[in-house]
């Protein structure tokens, strides 16, 4: 049985409204409803798949030709220089809306007291074992 369509889709249909800032046959681009910075743009495939690890080859290509192209755009027309992408994958990755989808988060200063950008990033690096890396890599490079 066919999954709900989810808002993602009903933008796809045009039954819903958004900012769109770019389409082409394969993908679109629109505003975040909630953005966690100004210009907090979302790209997403057309087509209809949950995962990133699901998309074919070719909506994968499309994706990769315009998300530079439009980290360009938003950095010029909000005047900033850093931003992130954010890609999540599952509920347990913090994915909301199960369509495949590239977050551009723009982040306009650092100071000490953050940049007043909603996205907090934590980063606390582990170590890789050498003989562990070895065996994870070959295990990895087997799975492709
Ligand atoms: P994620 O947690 O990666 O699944 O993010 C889903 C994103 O979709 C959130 O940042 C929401 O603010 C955004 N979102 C949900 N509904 C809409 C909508 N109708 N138009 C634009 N963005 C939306």
């Amino acid at each position: 049985m066919a999954s709900q369509p989810t808002i993602f889709d009903r933008i796809l249909d045009g039954e819903i409204p958004c900012h769109k800032v770019y389409e082409d046959d394969d993908v679109l681009a629109f505003l975040d409803i909630g953005p966690l910075s100004t210009g907090h743009t979302l790209v997403i495939p057309k087509e209809r798949k949950a995962f990133l690890h699901e998309l074919s080859d070719e909506q994968s290509a499309a994706l990769g030709r315009v998300l530079p192209r439009l980290a360009r755009a938003v950095m010029q027309a909000t005047g900033t220089e850093a931003y992130n992408v954010l890609q999540n994958n599952g509920a347990t990755a913090g994915q909301a809306v199960f369509h495949v989808h590239f977050h551009i988060i723009p982040r306009p200063s650092r100071s000490a007291d953050g940049d007043g950008t909603g996205l907090a990033v934590t980063w606390k690096p582990g170590s890789l074992d050498g003989e562990a890396g070895r065996t994870l890599a070959a295990a990895i490079a087997a799975a492709l």
